[in-house]
């Protein structure tokens, strides 16, 4: 089965990603590992990509999509398939992702994409403050503290919010991601293949939904 997974940061993208590779023995292949392994084994697009990293320059769009090439020529892919995860980024990386399964003679059977109501990602996102004095960290729904305001371990009153973790800060990220993920989803939607999964359920629910949409 070759597969890709699609859903905003918080999502719950990594968890269920987890479970397919686990549940259909597809080959997890993600961005930063592809990258990773790429420049390890010093491949064609290995070295290139590093030539640029070592530059401090941005590692451009054909270099990236060489890597994911690289990559999904690999006997494994042919073998067990693939769950595709951070790529594409964009819509032009979609276009040249079609361009290369094609070439390669390889089908892409399902777009996973799960779906949460920003405005619950801004909740589940921002929800984390940590202690000044000892550097706890907390969640307001996940993980509070035992009393409101003050830190279990230490005892300050002192917790704060990361600039990252502030909802407005949080807002303006997933509004990006939705901007850019519009065209990629929707491109994927006119070929038939999203299947788009209730991700404010809980997780086994999730999962459970998942394995129904891919048998
Ligand atoms: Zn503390």
């Amino acid at each position: 089965m070759n597969l890709l997974i699609m859903g905003l940061p918080g999502a719950g993208k990594g968890t269920q990603a987890e479970f397919i590779v686990k549940n259909y023995g597809v080959n997890h292949i993600s961005t930063g590992d592809m990258f990773r392994a790429a420049i390890k084994n010093e491949t064609e697009m290995g070295k290139l990509a590093k030539s640029f990293i070592d530059k401090g320059e941005l590692v451009p769009d054909e270099v990236t999509n060489g890597i994911v090439k690289e990559r999904l020529a690999q006997e494994d892919i042919k073998a067990s398939g693939f769950l595709l995860d951070g790529y594409p980024r964009t819509f032009d990386q979609a276009l040249a992702l079609d361009a290369m399964l094609e070439e390669l003679g390889i089908t892409l059977d399902a777009v996973v994409n799960i779906e949460v109501d920003p405005s619950r990602l801004v909740e589940r996102l921002s929800g984390r403050y940590i202690c000044r004095n000892c550097g706890a960290t907390y969640h307001k729904i996940f993980n509070p503290t035992k009393v409101e305001g003050i830190c279990d371990v230490c005892g300050s009153h002192d917790l704060y919010q990361r600039a990252d973790d502030v909802p407005e800060t949080v807002k303006n990220r997933l509004d990006v991601n939705i901007k850019e993920s519009a065209p990629i989803l929707g491109h994927y939607e006119m070929l038939g293949l999203v299947k788009s999964i209730d991700g404010g359920q809980e997780i086994a629910k999730v999962t459970e939904d998942i394995k129904a949409v891919l048998g």
